[in-house]
């Protein structure tokens, strides 16, 4: 991928543009197999080109950007959809001709599953849907959401496009962390759905959200760890370069071991996304390695971010400083794809113990 060539940063424009260069290099692709237009290639194929991005482009929103539609729409079209969805849509999402992503949060709805309150209704003509859903990465850039509501009491999926009649994409509330992602709310009023457009079985909205979570949790850390990398790389040399005391600022130990621990997290998350690839790539399961990925890496993201602004100083605070910025990239991390919280109590569910063990 030529990154000199990939569109600057702005506003939403921008962020679409940014997101269509990144399929037109095929970063789309990866982990889908030839047959159905996939690069044919393996998750650790994909892990290691989504680093080198992180490391080139040092934009945590256009990787979560990229993580919601993978693993929001494209996945699950490519698991659950029927033929027609297929021919429909997977070779435009590839392609980054149609943006997607997933809508599950509700305002009293976010990690509380059970909370989630919109409805879908079945008539002659269609699903109506009813509701409103929040956070939605991608939301203001989005042709398409595969959004869950309520069918019979039975969460679902329905595949919803921007210009459905009672469907409208917002492009706020946004949050300060990831900003280029964009997000917004999505209103659904009346809004009718061709049954043509229900994405798996009525009621396997639980499982279509966990498998969708699973995989956003276990490789969107694939790109931070390029954005770790280089974030590592500036604090190397800058300790090198500033002098404090007639020495070298990394010769004290305060800075030094800092240091030290950024490295220690950086090469320990990279390990954690790489063994979820590892097991992916040989059809194993992956609810327990991807809690532990994404508690671990959201936690070690948000530790060196501060670490790095403390030995960079007030230069790193500078307003539009990248690495202020990417505090609250971490901050947010540790909320989307579930929070750390829930994370452990997944970790503690799978050994048999804690709240979320029934
Ligand atoms: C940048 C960003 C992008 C996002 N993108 C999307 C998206 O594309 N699609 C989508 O559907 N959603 C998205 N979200 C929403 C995200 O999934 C929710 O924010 C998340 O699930 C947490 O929900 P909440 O913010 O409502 O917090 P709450 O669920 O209200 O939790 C508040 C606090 O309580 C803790 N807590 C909650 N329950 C428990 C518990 N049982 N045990 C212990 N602690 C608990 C939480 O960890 C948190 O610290 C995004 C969020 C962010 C920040």
């Amino acid at each position: 991928m030529e990154m000199d060539k990939l569109p600057c940063a702005g506003d939403a424009t921008a962020s679409r543009q940014r997101f269509f260069y990144c399929a037109s290099q095929g970063l789309l692709k990866h982990a889908i197999p030839a047959n159905r237009g996939g690069n044919g290639n393996r998750f650790a194929d994909m892990v290691n080109a989504h680093e080198a991005l992180g490391k080139a482009c040092k934009d945590s929103g256009l990787l979560l950007s990229i993580n919601a539609h993978l693993w929001g729409a494209l996945f699950p079209l490519l698991n659950y959809g029927n033929a027609q969805q297929q021919e429909n849509y997977i070779h435009k999402l590839m392609a980054g001709l149609l943006v997607g992503g997933h809508a599950i949060t509700e305002i009293q709805a976010g990690s509380d599953l059970n909370a989630l309150a919109m409805t879908a209704v079945c008539t002659e003509e269609g699903f109506l849907l009813n509701g409103r859903k929040r956070f939605i990465t991608n939301t203001p850039i989005a042709d398409l959401l595969v959004v869950y509501a309520r069918l019979d009491n039975k969460l679902s999926a329905f595949i919803v496009h921007n210009d459905d009649e009672g469907a409208n994409f917002l492009d706020s509330p946004q949050v300060s962390g990831c900003q280029s992602a964009t997000m917004g709310d999505v209103i659904l009023q009346n809004a009718l759905i061709p049954h043509s457009r229900q994405l798996g079985k009525t009621g396997a909205g639980n499982m279509m959200i966990q498998q969708a979570l699973e995989l956003e949790r276990a490789f969107i850390f694939a790109g931070i760890c390029g954005v770790m990398e280089w974030q590592l790389d500036s604090v190397i040399r800058f300790s090198r370069e500033r002098k404090v005391n007639g020495t070298h600022l990394g010769k004290n130990q305060a800075i030094s071991h800092k240091i030290a621990d950024m490295k220690l997290r950086l090469d320990t998350t990279r390990l954690w996304v790489n063994e979820c690839a590892r097991l992916k790539d040989n059809d194993k399961r992956l609810t327990l390695a991807s809690a532990q990925t994404k508690l671990f890496a959201a936690e070690a993201f948000l530790q060196s971010s501060l670490d790095a602004i403390h030995i960079l100083g007030s230069s790193a605070l500078i307003t539009d400083s990248p690495m202020a910025r990417l505090v609250s990239d971490a901050l947010s991390s540790r909320l989307f794809s579930g929070s750390s919280e829930i994370q452990k109590n997944i970790i503690a569910a799978l050994l048999g113990t804690g709240d979320g063990y029934k």
